[in-house]
């Protein structure tokens, strides 16, 4: 598996995504889509012709405003054709700038955040009640553990010991106003998950084979959280670690000076 090339081109998908629709949230995408790539690629089992499919592993992007990178990657698997993508973010499209279920290969509404959890919590304990050995991922980003449901939903995972939910935690020290530690601070974060009950792994959330490796584990009798270290921007030099591209669209200039550090040009 070329990991590099698939994460390059997811990354320059997200571009063009952000500059044709004009959307925000670009920096958001780019901090996980190496943990998209490695989710779709070579863990989640799933059916692209057959999404419906009661026993496949469900994934929630609990971070919606990423959604560029959750189409990005439902694009290379099949899901979606390039001319919906085109839609994206426009008026009717199925594409929103926050996922919605409407769109086959979406689990779930999101971007509210702090509900993907609990969520998922719901179709991890489903899957036990009807004997399904389906497993259920949670992506949420860093800034989303400031939300109380969050740790309630911890302390439910926790509770019922659903060994088959594994959360990812995208920590690239960011949100939406500032720097995490000083809009709440998170610290210690992984000593906080597992007083929660929680088997905890940090990683980085940018090394496709730690991530392929770790992801794929299961846990005996407990929710696993893995807080996945990255970088709010990753792989565009000018855009690494820069809150501004939060919210910021680039010019097309902009997308031919990422394309060539990417490598694809
Ligand atoms: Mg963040």
């Amino acid at each position: 598996m070329n990991w590099n090339l698939i994460s390059a081109e997811l990354r320059a998908q997200v571009l063009e995504l952000s500059h044709q629709a004009k959307a925000a949230h670009l920096a958001s995408a780019l901090s996980c889509i190496d943990i998209l790539a490695v989710l779709y690629e070579s863990i989640l089992v799933f059916d692209p012709n057959n999404l419906d499919w009661p026993d496949r592993d469900r994934f929630i992007l609990s971070k919606g405003h990423a959604a560029a990178g959750l189409y990005a990657v439902l694009s290379r698997k099949g899901v979606l054709h390039p001319s919906q993508l085109a839609t994206y973010g426009k008026a009717n499209s199925l594409l929103e700038e926050h996922p919605s279920p409407n769109l086959p290969g979406v689990e779930a509404a999101t971007g509210s955040l702090g509900h993907g959890l609990p969520i998922a919590n719901g179709m991890a304990l489903a899957s036990r009640i009807q004997k399904k050995s389906f497993r259920v991922y949670a992506l949420l980003s860093d800034g989303e553990c400031n939300e109380g449901s969050v740790w309630e939903a911890a302390m439910f995972a926790a509770r019922h010991k659903l060994s088959n939910l594994c959360a990812i935690v995208d920590f690239n020290k960011w949100q939406a106003t500032g720097r995490s530690q000083e809009v709440l601070a998170l610290d210690p974060l992984v000593d906080k998950w597992r007083a929660f009950g929680w088997a905890v792994e940090e990683i980085d959330g940018h090394d496709h084979d730690q991530l392929s490796t770790q992801l794929s584990r299961k846990c005996a009798g407990l929710p696993r959280v893995y807080i996945a270290h990255t970088v709010k921007g990753k792989g565009i030099s000018f855009m690494e670690d820069d809150n501004n591209w939060h919210y910021r669209v680039p010019t097309r200039d902009e997308i031919n000076m990422a394309r060539e550090e990417l490598g694809l040009e």
